[in-house]
């Protein structure tokens, strides 16, 4: 665990005791700053007393003595939905940070001589599958690699700084809004597409939060950039023009200057200005589909600039092993193949799923986000049959109301038809999980549904292999 030193003899402000939360506090307190914890929920409040933290209503703390508010990445910290503690803070001049703020006020006053590399990743959709996928590249090639953030261990839980170490952070919008120090020598942004916009107000400011990857970064640094949506096209020109880094573009679809690009799924390197095929990524069995391609290139370009040589890199790409919920196959029954993909909460994570198959047959439903599946339109003709369940499963049959679909109450029923279906053709058959949505009206989280899915698919194979 880290040791925060930088709020040393200071008093801070803790909100929000969830597991990132307490670390926070426990770092702090380890570092020797004195720290004051709330949280609205009275059971984790309990927890923290436990503990042995001091539990106070900040609004009884004499705020001229604050140095810093800690919260808890989620929690609005402005807009008509602002928490009552970030108002507070506000009110009283005292900055808001998060456990991503504390790391890199760490990292940054390491000295150079022994200070570990960092690679930070952001985009709306694939940060996991690159986070650990860069991560695993590292790891293959020999290197000390610390992975956590937004994916598995908090940052402050990870080991403490040592030379020659590597953190790989993926890093949420959430998060990134609440950091201003953070200055990565390679920062990655995959992509940019309207999701978590009820969290930060606008399109503008979500884009903002992520733009602060980049943040303080100098002529040494990496700024690698996906340039197949607007937003990320405009920001690597216009970094690009400004020449304070090494910008490197990155694409699925087309070639790019300068850059790296998966094309059909090969892996092309054009930084010399020539286009050079690096890798077949139809070998690499965890990374099925365009939009992985899109992962791998950022993958390829972060591992180069760190400094390992291009077959090491295709070596770690080829032997991913892939992250559970993300278009992961999970079984096979005669020529019924089925995939879980449960991390796609939104219409974007779900289009490369469609767009993955030629033809199959569609999973979806849950808590529907703004615009629903009206982006997947057009994948809808080549989908045999959509099973909707939970919240938006009416709302979804509304949008495929000339399409083959039916509505099921639960995902375990929308699974089993969907067998039935796919055994009377006696073809080879597809049945995948995508569903668009968050999980929160039926699962605590897109894990637990991926699991159910999982569950379910393992009693079919059972029951019919018999
Ligand atoms: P995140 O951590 O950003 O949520 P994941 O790697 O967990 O991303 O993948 C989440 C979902 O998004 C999965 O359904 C996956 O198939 C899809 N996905 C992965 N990479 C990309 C990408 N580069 N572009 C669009 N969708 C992607």
């Amino acid at each position: 665990m880290f040791s925060v030193t930088t709020y040393k003899n200071k008093e801070v402000a803790v909100f929000g005791l969830g597991r990132s939360g307490l670390t926070a506090a426990e770092a702090l307190h380890a570092g020797g700053a004195k720290v004051y914890l709330w949280d609205d929920n009275e059971k984790a409040r309990d927890k923290s007393i436990n503990l042995g933290f001091d539990i106070k209503k900040f609004d009884e703390l004499d705020a001229n003595n604050i140095s810093a508010l800690v919260m808890s990445p989620g929690v609005p910290i402005y807009g008509p939905k602002i928490n009552w503690a970030a108002a507070w803070a506000h009110e009283n001049d005292i900055p808001i940070i998060g456990d991503i703020e504390l790391f890199a006020r760490e990292i940054n006053s390491t000295p150079e001589n022994i200070r570990p590399k960092t690679i930070g990743i952001t985009g709306t959709n694939g940060k996991s599958t690159t986070t650990a996928l860069i991560a695993h590249i590292l790891q293959n090639a020999g290197r000390d690699v610390r992975m956590g953030g937004n994916i598995g261990t908090g940052v402050l839980s990870l080991a403490p700084p040592k030379a020659g170490a590597i953190y790989v952070i993926e890093l949420s919008s959430y998060q990134l809004d609440l950091t201003k120090s953070l200055h990565l020598d390679v920062a990655i942004q995959i992509n940019v597409s309207e999701d978590h916009i009820e969290r930060h107000g606008t399109m503008e400011r979500y884009v903002a939060a992520k733009r602060n990857i980049f943040a303080n970064q100098n002529s040494e640094d990496y700024a690698i950039i996906g340039v197949d949506d607007d937003f990320g096209e405009e920001l690597a020109t216009l970094l690009m023009a400004k020449g304070s880094r090494r910008v490197i573009p990155i694409s699925s679809g087309q070639f790019v200057t300068c850059g790296i690009s998966s094309i059909n799924q090969f892996l092309w390197d054009n930084s010399s200005g020539r286009a050079n095929k690096i890798a077949d990524l139809h070998n690499a069995l965890a990374l099925p589909g365009n939009h992985n391609g899109q992962n791998a290139a950022a993958a390829f370009a972060a591992c180069r600039a760190i400094g390992l040589s291009d077959e090491t890199i295709v070596e770690g790409i080829m032997n991913f092993g892939g992250l559970k919920h993300r278009l992961q196959k999970i079984g096979t029954i005669g020529k019924i193949q089925f995939y879980n993909d449960s991390k796609a909460t939104n219409a974007d994570a779900s289009a490369q799923a469609l767009n993955s198959f030629p033809r199959l047959r569609w999973i979806a439903g849950g808590q529907a986000k703004s615009d629903g599946i009206d982006p997947l339109s057009r994948f809808f003709p080549k989908i045999a049959k959509s099973y909707l369940f939970g919240a938006a499963a009416e709302r979804f049959s509304n949008n495929l109301k000339n399409f083959p679909h039916e509505v099921f109450e639960t995902l375990a029923q929308a699974t089993q038809k969907a067998y039935q279906d796919a055994i009377e053709t006696g073809d080879e058959e597809l049945i995948v999980l995508s569903p668009a949505c968050a999980s929160f009206d039926q699962y605590s989280d897109f894990e637990a549904r991926g699991d159910d899915f999982i569950n379910v698919v393992n009693d079919i194979i059972a029951k019919n292999q018999k």
